[in-house]
């Protein structure tokens, strides 16, 4: 009976790679469709569209042309991994620039052009590209680790980057000659075995890292969508009212202060009427916006329903919260060169004691804007 020889080899290697990175690439260029407003999802589709052709055309090298097989291929794959990195950027809103990595680019293609027609010699070619795959990987983690939030999705892609440079490392080692066995027949071929698992490990890794990046950034989304009001940026009632009560339970916990202001703009409907909802609309968003610039970062801001706000601030006492109050008045009420003048009267309510209550509180505020709104508005009136 004939012997089953199972051995690795590297055309066999690339072309699995080149078949995931596809299939990876088309649920990619399916999610980019579902989410067409998350930028960052072209470039990340059309990365392992590249880098999947690429090992498709290396993989297929001896049997098609060397301009298509070497230098056609070489300049897909670092363009694959430099989208990679530009999608990343879009990430965190910067601007990728083609032209800028345009140059190199082009002049590893000049170098390996020269390795092949000018002198055929696989070793520079192989350390060229190394050194360039590493030097974009490199650029990669580094954007990763300085501007991206530490999530599973970019850890992972963080360290596929590492491990991918780390790779790119060994085989330059090897064909520096920092290997004595490289120069055997049988110990070269054992390298860029492991040369191209590495590979084949990396891509597949560098994939799933922006997959996850991608449902990260949606969850992110869909979270802020259902937590804030789309018009002013506020928190929605729902998300306000479980602050309140977390914030509450923390101030029972240790003792603390705390204050709600409950914020109503004077005559808004005469704005609705006088300029139209559109221009109410932008006097509301503007409203919240300067409410949030004169608040502290741990104060929360949110919108109770129609032109009614509620601010939360912990750690707050009376005279505190009457300060703060008196600052939000005078900012809303400055006019403004665009918009409406509009002023906002707020009632002021503080925790009283173990026993009292976010609903409690919200009575004593509503009881005092009432008063506010009764002696003249564009004050803050307290019980
Ligand atoms: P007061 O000083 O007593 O508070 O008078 P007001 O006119 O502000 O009070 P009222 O409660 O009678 O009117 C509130 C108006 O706010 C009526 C409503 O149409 C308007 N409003 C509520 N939500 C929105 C919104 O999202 N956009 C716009 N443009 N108007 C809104
Ligand atoms: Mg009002
Ligand atoms: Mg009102």
């Amino acid at each position: 009976m004939p012997q089953l020889h199972l051995g690795l080899e590297a055309r066999s290697i690339l072309l699995v790679l080149a078949v995931l990175s596809l299939q990876m690439a088309f649920v990619l260029f399916a999610l980019r469709r579902s989410y067409p407003h998350l930028r960052s999802l072209r470039a990340w589709a059309a990365a392992p569209l590249l880098c999947g052709i690429a090992s498709a055309l290396i993989g297929l090298r001896g049997m098609i042309p060397d301009a298509i097989s070497i230098l056609a291929a070489n300049l897909l794959l670092l363009t694959g991994l430099w989208l990679y990195y530009a999608g990343s950027q879009q990430m965190v809103d910067l601007e990728p620039a083609p032209w800028r990595w345009s140059v190199p680019l082009a002049a590893v293609v000049a170098l390996l052009a020269w390795f092949t027609y000018g002198r055929d010699d696989f070793e520079a070619r192989a350390a060229t590209m190394a050194a360039s795959i590493a030097v974009v990987c490199a650029r990669h983690a580094w954007l990763l680790a300085r501007r991206l939030q530490p999530t599973l999705g970019t850890r992972l892609t963080f360290y596929t980057a590492l491990a991918a440079i780390a790779v790119k490392l060994m085989l330059l080692c090897f064909t520096f000659g920092w290997w004595s066995g490289y120069a055997d027949p049988a110990g070269k071929t054992l390298a860029l075995t492991f040369y191209f698992i590495g590979s084949a490990i990396t891509m597949p890794l560098a994939n799933l890292g922006v997959i996850l990046m991608v449902t990260e950034r949606l969850r992110g989304v869909f979270e802020q969508l259902a937590t804030h009001d789309a018009l002013t940026g506020a928190l929605s009632r729902r998300a306000l009212l479980d602050a309140c009560a977390e914030e509450l339970e923390r101030s029972r916990r240790r003792g603390h202060a705390m204050a709600l202001l409950l914020l109503d703009l004077d005559h808004f409907k005469a704005v609705n009427d006088t300029y139209g909802h559109q221009t109410g609309d932008r006097v509301l968003a503007g409203f919240a916006r300067r409410v949030r610039d004169t608040l502290r970062i741990q104060d929360r801001f949110g919108r109770y329903g129609g032109e009614e706000f509620v601010a939360l601030l912990p750690e707050t006492d009376l005279p505190a919260a009457q300060v703060a109050a008196e600052r939000i008045r005078q900012r809303v009420s400055m006019p403004s060169p665009s918009l409406p003048r509009c002023t906002v009267s707020i009632g002021l309510a503080t925790l009283q004691g173990p026993g009292d209550g976010i609903d409690a509180m919200l009575a004593r505020a509503d009881h005092a804007l009432y008063r506010a709104k009764h002696s003249g508005r564009n004050r803050v009136g307290s019980l």
